[in-house]
């Protein structure tokens, strides 16, 4: 019988063959090149609560690979962060962590470990989704809710998706807040970005979760990276901005 001695060498070597043993840390949840610009937010169809699920998963499956999924997409976008160093200097690498309640996932350093002390970070230090008591895809299905139907009341949207009215309260003055601070933001940046002038009446778009209408405008940054777009409308529920 041939006895190639090059296949036992890459089957030594094949990592896949390690892997069985003792899996490889995840250091992050994608590579570092699929990383883009929030604003790649954009160039996705419109994000709405019928399609959102593609992205984040569905809200019903309370899977480790289903919140993977879901981090997979927030990190691509810039909303969590991609990789994360220890305070200790250490690479903190990802880990499956059934009590990490919501995300089954946290950061975890492997350096501090070894010198027998656990550090372990949320998957949502430093995001928009920090300090929230709720699963991060309520609360998209929340935003989304709030676009689409921004006359549904707080305990029609606390009972359909499980959770406390003053959840829902706190949510929705922060997504006004957030949708203020963008608009400002845009319309600081353009001069010659006009939504109807002085007077005017705005709308969120009930299909622009994510996505500019006109792609005018900038998107929203800082403090949370969140998203909204906005459309102008004569009519309907709104916001004055100018007064
Ligand atoms: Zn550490």
């Amino acid at each position: 019988m041939y006895h190639d001695p090059s296949y036992h060498f890459q089957k030594s070597d094949n990592s896949s063959f390690r892997q069985r043993r003792s899996p490889p840390r995840m250091y992050r949840f994608v590579p570092a090149h699929y990383v883009c610009p929030v604003e790649d937010l954009l160039n996705l169809p419109e994000l709405n609560s019928r399609n959102i699920d593609f992205y984040i998963g569905d809200i019903d499956d309370t899977s480790v690979e289903n919140s993977r999924k879901m981090f997979d997409f927030l990190a691509t976008y810039g909303l969590i962060d991609n990789e994360r160093v220890c305070p200790c200097g250490g690479q903190l690498s990802i880990s499956r962590d059934k009590s990490a309640k919501h995300d089954l996932m946290e950061w975890r350093c492997n350096d501090c470990r070894k010198r027998g002390t656990v550090t372990k970070v949320s998957v949502r230090k430093g995001s928009f989704f920090q300090n929230m008591n709720l699963p991060i895809r309520k609360l998209f299905h929340i935003a989304a809710e709030w676009i689409e139907n921004p006359g549904n009341s707080l305990e029609s949207v606390a009972q359909s998706w499980g959770v406390n009215k003053n959840t829902v309260s706190e949510l929705h003055e922060r997504f006004r807040d957030l949708t203020h601070q963008w608009f400002e933001r845009v319309a600081k940046d353009n001069v010659d970005f006009v939504l109807g002038g002085r007077g005017a009446i705005v709308e969120i778009d009930e299909t622009s979760l994510f996505k500019a209408k006109h792609n005018r405008g900038r998107l929203l940054l800082k403090p949370t990276q969140w998203v909204f777009g906005m459309l102008e409308r004569g009519t309907g529920k709104a916001y004055h901005i100018f007064t």
